[in-house]
């Protein structure tokens, strides 16, 4: 008979905790994505969250224009069996078009980006011409008509949509808003993030260490981590194991930001507060996931305002991060979920699992000659060894019931490119 015992995070297969796609559901059921909006110059709107709808107000481009120098023509104009000369009487440059009216027989010299001349619609690029006196060209028989040339609204058609609300904007974005002339942009507020780290054993850089102290790493690699994510970032620093300073830093932490982070003490240790102040302060949505590493993880809101304690291992606190905290970050900033774009890879080990959790080893892969994907782990995946992070390209992604992998099966991965 199986035997009764209490809750503990060093059981590896505990019921009360929950799947990783039940915890990603909890979250984003639970959050609410920010409301406010700021107005912003363009040029300042990188990487920032549309408030709205874009609508283009204009073509792009608003004429028709060539798309080559050369010389346009119209197309019945053009010849059918042979070469034949033609006179060149005018020019289209970009922005000054034409004065010269198109007559057949002759053509009109335009460069890219001038505006086709009534009458014209084919484009002769000039080094498929000769130029016979410097007023006359030759154009041989092999041209189609239409060639060369690009139609209003060829890029963007006034009234379409363009960008949806929550998008994140990317260079070509911006160069787009631009090319409506759009100077400025309703765009979503930053979130504000807050992260603390506990743990009485952390000594801060330049600290001598002491028997059995470290220094604090975590922060750091959350800062980095929150970097990439362009929010509002507040550092809290390090927070003493006891019961006042940790309630001290829920409420200061709660008070000015959407959202905060702690590293450590999620454990049922005796230095372990976060759960207990959670409780007193506010709601606790989930306090463990079926996940390798980063079981005690605990997903929480005190008014609101999302809370997230990470193990303290600092394995488990990019993991975890990365699977829970950044998509849950995204859609507090955009209100949109996106899954990251994962690639099946050849596995070049044995790995043995057990079922019943979800593991992100972290490992190397490269592309084949054959243009394969073939990946591998970085060493020791001890949770406490930063470097096998360091060393990695990507994670492996082995889901709940796998019982493992041999050398040869297929696993998926998720590039880092798509998760970091
Ligand atoms: P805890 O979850 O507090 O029991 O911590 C688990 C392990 O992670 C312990 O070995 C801690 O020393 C280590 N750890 C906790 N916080 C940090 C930190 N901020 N930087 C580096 N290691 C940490
Ligand atoms: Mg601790």
């Amino acid at each position: 008979m199986k035997k009764e015992r209490a809750a503990s995070c060093i059981d590896a297969f505990e019921a009360d905790a929950i799947s990783v796609d039940d915890a990603r559901k909890t979250i984003f059921t639970k959050i609410i994505p920010i409301k406010e909006t700021e107005k912003l110059a363009i040029r300042d709107c990188l990487k920032r969250h549309l408030a709205y709808q874009v609508i283009s107000p204009i073509d792009v481009p608003p004429h028709t224009n060539s798309a080559m120098d050369g010389y346009a023509i119209a197309g019945i104009d053009l010849p059918t069996n042979e070469a034949k000369v033609y006179k060149v009487s005018g020019a289209s440059f970009a922005g000054i078009p034409s004065s010269e009216k198109y007559q057949a027989g002759s053509v009109i010299r335009i460069m890219t980006g001038g505006v086709m001349p009534a009458g014209t619609d084919t484009v002769i690029p000039q080094e498929l011409t000769e130029v016979l006196d410097g007023k006359c060209i030759k154009i041989e028989a092999e041209h189609k008509i239409g060639q060369n040339v690009r139609h209003p609204g060829e890029d963007l058609i006034k009234g379409s949509k363009i960008f949806s609300p929550g998008r994140r904007l990317s260079a070509a974005d911006i160069g787009i808003l631009a090319s409506l002339g759009i100077g400025e942009i309703k765009v979503k507020r930053r979130p504000r993030v807050a992260f603390f780290s506990t743990g009485d054993e952390l000594r801060s850089i330049g600290d001598d260490l002491k028997e059995g102290e470290i220094y604090d790493s975590n922060r750091y690699t959350l800062f980095a981590m929150l970097k990439n994510l362009d929010v509002e970032i507040l550092d809290l620093g390090v927070i003493p194991d006891t019961q006042e300073d940790i309630t001290k830093a829920f409420i200061n932490a709660s008070e000015n930001a959407d959202l905060f982070i702690s590293t450590g003490g999620v454990s049922v240790g005796e230095a372990d507060f976060i759960k207990p102040t959670l409780k007193a302060l506010g709601n606790t949505h989930f306090w463990k996931i079926a996940v390798k590493p980063g079981r005690p993880l605990t997903f929480g809101d005190v008014n609101k305002r999302w809370f997230f304690g990470l193990p303290g291992n600092p394995v488990a606190v990019m993991v975890t991060f990365l699977q829970f905290v950044q998509p849950a970050i995204k859609y507090l900033a955009s209100g949109i979920i996106k899954k990251p774009i994962t690639l099946k890879a050849k596995c070049n080990e044995d790995i043995y699992k057990r079922p019943g959790r979800t593991e992100y080893l972290r490992g190397v892969f490269e592309q084949t000659a054959t243009g394969e994907f073939e990946v591998k782990r970085t060493g020791k995946q001890g949770s406490g060894i930063l470097m096998s992070m360091s060393l990695a390209n990507c994670f492996i992604h082995m889901p709940n019931d796998s019982s493992g992998v041999q050398a040869g099966d297929s696993v998926e991965i998720q590039p880092f490119t798509n998760v970091i």
